[in-house]
């Protein structure tokens, strides 16, 4: 039985593949939950400067006493921020929040269709070299825009919706080939874990929770993070309690027949998803 926390290497960092997410959760309940969350394990942590809660994080983090150098904070610049000079000034503002010392990895939230890539990376490269961000990645690209992203800067994470109805085959693939990390956003489909026959049946016969088998089945394959969120002090316990059972290979079939194009988070200003 695999018994330890899986590591993911994101360029010469180590990343912790089950993370904290962070989203709506804010205010004393943020730092609270972000405390309780390394109390129990958690090393790794996931906000956004369009979270509103980054003060709050970097608060939870100080108030757990964990040592800083064993926390992986991700944060995220806004897609309206992409600009050089308002890319660099939305990084800042983010570490001084955080007031962390440095970011470990840095990402593009959504892509602009008003602002070419290559700028927001350039800006993310200058915040890395200049120690801001010590790794540096994109959200909600297509596979196509990580591909070009590939292309012009050491992008080492790519984070996505990702879950048993919304399949990532191509994405998943372009991680693996190029070495990189992929982290899952809204592991449980916000909730909808609680509600599936198939995951039910699963976690029964492991003697686990619908949730678990979700993050288990997310976990287990390589590069794959996932990030739940969880206001519940159980659910964090819950969460982070799956590195003792190992789903079989048709275990992991059924779940992955689930996928039927359910995506949660589709604003107007996503990208076509398909091209
Ligand atoms: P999620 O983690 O898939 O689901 C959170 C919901 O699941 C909450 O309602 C939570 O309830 C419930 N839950 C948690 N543990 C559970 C369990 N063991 N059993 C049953 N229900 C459980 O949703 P998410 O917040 O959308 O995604 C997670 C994180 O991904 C975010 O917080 C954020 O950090 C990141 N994210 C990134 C992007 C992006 O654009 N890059 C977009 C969306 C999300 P309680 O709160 O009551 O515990």
């Amino acid at each position: 039985m695999d018994t330890q926390q899986k590591i993911l290497e994101v360029g010469d960092g180590h990343m912790p593949a089950l993370g904290f997410g962070t989203w709506q959760v804010e205010g004393k309940e943020c730092v609270e939950s972000v405390a309780d969350a390394l109390l129990v394990g958690y090393r790794h942590v996931d906000t956004a400067e369009a979270y509103e809660n980054e003060r709050e994080v970097g608060a939870g983090v100080r108030r757990s006493g964990v040592d800083r150098e064993k926390v992986w904070i991700t944060t995220k610049v806004w897609w309206e921020h992409l600009s050089r000079d308002e890319c660099i000034a939305s990084a800042e503002a983010s570490l001084d929040r955080l007031d962390l010392g440095w970011i470990d990895l840095l990402l593009i939230h959504w892509p602009a269709y008003d602002v070419p890539m290559d700028e927001p990376l350039a800006a993310f490269r200058e915040l890395q070299a200049r120690g801001v961000t010590r790794h540096i990645g994109v959200s909600n690209f297509t596979p196509a825009m990580v591909r070009r992203a590939l292309d012009v800067a050491p992008v080492s994470c790519i984070q996505a919706e990702y879950h048993p109805w919304l399949a990532q085959d191509e994405l998943i693939q372009i991680a693996r080939d190029h070495d990189i990390a992929f982290t899952a956003y809204s592991p449980l489909g916000r909730g909808r874990v609680a509600q599936d026959e198939t995951l039910r049946e699963i976690a029964e016969h492991h003697g686990k929770s619908p949730a678990q088998v979700a993050l288990r089945w997310l976990l287990q394959q390589p590069p794959v993070a996932a990030i739940p969120r969880a206001s519940s002090p159980e659910h964090r316990r819950e969460n982070f309690d799956i590195f003792d059972f190992v789903l079989a290979d048709d275990e992991m079939e059924r779940v992955a027949a689930l996928a039927e194009g359910y995506r949660i988070i589709d604003p107007e200003f996503a990208p076509a998803w398909d091209r």
